[in-house]
């Protein structure tokens, strides 16, 4: 069972990951990790795509299916949860040459509260510790409860970064959606839930298959 997971950013898709993971003992393969990991290592590759990846547009067609088909290696024959791949219609169409994927969730969310969840994230500019202005206030606003330091916003975590990377899911994903539908393996998940529900209701779409 082979299941690919797909929304737009603060849709809840690494705690769904990370329960799938832990009940059914997927093999998870992030290709945003795998990515970030290459730009981390400055390897060759991570240096041409450190613009790519801070301007959160799409890496080539090309280079991600040949990325993913020489991961292969570390999943063949477990079960696999993709997450982040496959974002445009090439990709889902090689994809069926690499693993035959059985189920895919979309977890959808209202731009509003992605911006809630993502937009109230915190964190101090010295120790690092997060904090959340709705589910993790600090005691007083704008300062680290643990060392006093000023609180920053990431740029990820900024309103305007946040409507553009939403904005670039729903139009690079469309096609993807529709690809999917079309040979009846996708289902819609209403990601506003309590993350339990969502995960009750992904595991409930899994066990049916
Ligand atoms: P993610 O963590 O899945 O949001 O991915 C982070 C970034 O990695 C994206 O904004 C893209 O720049 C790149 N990326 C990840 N997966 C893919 C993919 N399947 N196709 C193209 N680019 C990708």
């Amino acid at each position: 069972m082979n299941l690919a997971l797909l929304g737009p950013p603060g849709s809840g898709k690494g705690t769904q990951s990370e329960k799938l993971v832990r009940k059914y003992g997927f093999f998870h393969v992030s290709t945003g990790d795998m990515l970030r990991e290459e730009v981390k290592q400055n390897t060759p590759l991570g240096k041409g795509l450190y613009g790519i990846l801070k301007r959160c547009e799409l890496v080539q067609d090309a280079l991600m299916i040949e990325l993913l088909g020489q991961y292969v290696t570390h999943f063949a024959g477990k079960s696999v949860l993709l997450d982040g791949f496959p974002r445009t219609v090439p990709q889902a169409r090689a994809l069926s040459a690499i693993v035959d994927v059985d189920l895919v969730v979309v977890l959808s969310a209202p731009v509003e509260l992605v911006l809630e969840r993502m937009g109230g994230r915190w964190v101090c500019s010295a120790c690092a510790t997060t904090y959340h202005t709705s589910f993790a206030p600090p005691r007083q606003q704008g300062v680290c409860d643990r060392c006093g330091a000023n609180l920053v916003q990431r740029t990820d975590d900024q309103p305007a970064t946040i409507r553009r990377r939403y904005g670039l899911y729903t139009t690079q994903t469309q096609g993807v959606l529709a690809f999917y539908q079309n040979l009846g393996k996708m289902v819609r998940i209403d990601g506003t839930m309590n993350s339990d529900v969502v995960f009750e209701t992904i595991c409930q779409a899994v066990e049916k298959k």
